[in-house]
This record gives structure tokens, sequence and C-alpha cells, in this order.
């Protein structure tokens, strides 16, 4: 009998390592709770750092998907049980056992509206991040509620990440390079727009990231270092922010047609009470909490159930993929070998 192995999260995370668990001869299953494979990459449209089409990266991991690995669309995994030697996976009907499984339950948006502050939700032009990807997706170009290319746009880091008040103190990781991303593209987008990024530090750790920012200041982006303290709106729907230039400490105020709020990743909804019957708790930030960040990255604490991607922290698709290949390692090991 082949040995199963149950993913839960069909992201780049689970898909990466669903192939690589299935080329082991695990019969392996991901249960996706959305209809569609590819987690939250299958929303964005070019990926930094070279801005390659998402769809290319996601393609590449469904087509995989063959019998083996299986994927169980629309399937949310609400409990998570010990079973004598094996595991017993729920939904609201229906529950599948394994002997090994995967969390790969990824991330979720921070929520814009509890920065009351900036006005998402309430004034028409201050999106997300992530809706300025689906507008790239649908139109090629940021565009207002009217329908009309703004002429100056200001992305505003840091949103719901590194912030007391809303009780994370995290950084997200890749908002940073996103936003200098995204005001590239606008800037590409529409030539004559002024594109400032508001941020208070930047970090572009990963490879081809401190490319991507010269690239930007080439193009006439500018960058402003401070943090937004408020948005209101001014007739004609333009907005009026208001912070503070710390390299030159001085206030400053501006009008913008549209403010891009980069939001950052906060713990996916469920998963705290996922493995909650398995007598784990989430690490400090409402992330899974790993058995030894340097040396078991992997590793839950529990022998059989392994997590990868996202669900342990904020992650590029890059770590993403990484951690699901170390975490099939350990899976492999704990099935063929069994040893501690
Ligand atoms: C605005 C933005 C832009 C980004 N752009 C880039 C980029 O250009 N390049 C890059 O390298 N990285 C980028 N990232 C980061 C990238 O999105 C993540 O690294 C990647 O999505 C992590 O993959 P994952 O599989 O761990 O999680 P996810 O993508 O979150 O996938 C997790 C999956 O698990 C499913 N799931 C959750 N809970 C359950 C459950 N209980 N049962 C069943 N299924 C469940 C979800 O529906 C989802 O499909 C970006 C992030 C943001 C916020
Ligand atoms: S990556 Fe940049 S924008 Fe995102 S939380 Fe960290 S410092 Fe802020």
């Amino acid at each position: 009998m082949l040995k199963k192995v149950a993913v839960i999260g069909g992201g780049v995370a689970g898909l990466e390592a669903a192939r690589q668990l299935a080329a082991l001869g695990y019969q392996t299953t991901v249960y996706e709770k959305n209809d569609h494979a590819g987690g939250h990459t299958s929303e964005w449209d070019r990926l930094f750092p070279n801005r390659r089409p998402a769809v290319e990266v996601v393609d590449t991991l469904k087509s995989q998907l063959n019998g083996n690995p299986a994927i169980v669309l629309s399937t949310p995994i609400t409990e998570l049980l010990p079973n004598g030697d094996k595991f017993t996976l729920k939904t609201s009907n229906k529950s599948f056992e394994a002997d090994a499984v995967l969390i790969a339950t990824g991330f979720e948006l921070f929520q814009a509206e509890r920065k009351e502050e900036y006005g998402y939700g309430i004034y028409d032009n201050v999106i997300t991040s992530a809706e300025l990807e689906k507008m790239f997706t649908e139109h090629g170009t940021p565009l207002m509620r009217n329908g009309e290319k703004p002429k100056r746009v200001a992305f505003v880091h840091c949103v719901g990440s590194r912030d007391e008040k809303v009780n994370h103190l995290y950084c997200s990781k890749v908002c940073c390079v996103t936003a200098v991303k995204q005001a590239i593209e606008a800037k590409e987008a529409i030539p004559e727009a002024e594109i400032f990024c508001l941020y208070m530090d930047l970090r572009m750790f990963g490879p081809g990231y401190e490319e991507l920012y010269k690239e930007a200041q080439q193009k006439g982006i500018n960058f402003i270092r401070g943090r937004l303290s408020e948005a209101s709106e001014l007739d004609g729907g333009r907005l009026l922010i208001k912070t503070e230039d710390t390299l030159a400490s001085r206030p400053l105020k501006m009008s913008v047609d549209m403010l891009v709020l980069m939001v950052g990743m906060t713990p996916a909804e469920g998963t705290s009470k996922l493995i909650y019957n398995l007598g784990l708790k989430p690490n400090a930030d409402g992330f899974i909490g790993v058995s030894d960040y340097h040396l078991k990255p992997s590793e839950t604490g529990i022998r059989g159930v392994y997590t990868a991607g996202a669900c342990s922290g904020p992650n590029n698709i890059t770590d993403s993929i990484n951690s699901a290949r170390s975490a099939v390692v350990e899976i492999h090991r704990y099935l063929s070998v069994k040893e501690p």
C-alpha cells in the first residue's frame, strides 16, 4: 500500500511539495478551499524581480497535477486530528485520512479598513496593492474610479506591518519590492504621471531587488522617507495626504489622484484552529511556529505534521518553493526511515 500524504492548501508551496511527494512515490492529495489552485500567486499580474507573468509559474505548477498528485478543490479543511499513527482531516461533512500532513495554508492580506485614517473603503481612489495587480491584469494601467488615468500616484509602504497600533510588529518582507515594481509599471503605463513611494526604510533583500530600485530611481520615481499619518478627500475626489519627510525633518502635505496601500501579510484564517487539536499554538505573530527556526524550519513539533510556505511567516515565491522542498525531505524521512 502506498503511503498517503495530505497537503492542506494549493498555493505555490502546496503544489510544489505535492509534485515532489508524488515523484517520491507517495499517494499525494492537495486539499484546496478555493475553486482554483495557485493561491495568492494566481491573483498577481507580473512578478518581481523580473516581471515574469505570474500565470506562467502557476500554470507550470498546475500542469503537474495528473492524478498523483491529485487536487480536491472547494474543500476547506477545518480540523486536523491525530488518529493512531495516522491523521484525520475534516471538512464540514467529510473526513480524509493520511499518514503524514503538510500544512501549506499560506497567508491573508491585511484588511486595509483597519487603518481607518488612510480612508480605504471610504474614498474612491484609495486602493490596495492587490487591487492594483488586478488592474494591471485587466487594463494594463492604474485607473481611477471614474475610468481616467491618475496623474499623481502615491504608494504607502508598511500598511498593517511594523505597526504597533494593529499589533503587527513584523515586516511582511515582500511589500517594499512590490511597491517598487508597481511604481515602475505605473510609470511605464502613464509616462507623464508623478509617482511617489512613502517608505519607512526600504528592505530590498533579495536577488534583483536592488537593481529594481535603481531602475525605479532612473525612471524618476520619487522616494520620500516618512510614514503617512492620514489621508482625506478634497473636492473633485483628489486625496490630501499628510506625512513627515523624516530625511528632511519637515512635515509634508501633498495631493494625489490615487493612493495605493501596500498591505502586509497576516496569518491565514482558520490555521490556528486547524493546529489547535494537535496541541500546537501559533507563534507571537500568529503564524505557525516551527520547531527550530535555523535547524528545523519545516517541522511543527508533531511528528508527521510539517509546514511550508507563507503559513509560517511572510515569504516570497522562491522561499515558499524552497521551504516546500525542504518539508518534502522531512516527510520522506518520517515515512520511509521513521527515525526521530
Ligand atoms: C501584493 C503581493 C504581491 C506579491 N508579488 C510577488 C511577486 O511578484 N513575486 C514573489 O516572489 N512573491 C510575491 N508575493 C508573495 C507570494 O504571494 C507568496 O510568497 C506566495 O503566495 C506564498 O505561497 P503559499 O502557497 O505559501 O501561500 P498562498 O498563496 O496564500 O496559498 C495558500 C493556499 O492555501 C489555501 N488554504 C488556506 N487555508 C486552507 C484550508 N484550511 N483548507 C484548504 N485550503 C486552504 C488558500 O486558499 C490558498 O490557495 C506577493 C505578495 C503580495 C501580498
Ligand atoms: S517589506 Fe517594506 S513595506 Fe513591507 S513591511 Fe517590510 S519595510 Fe514595510
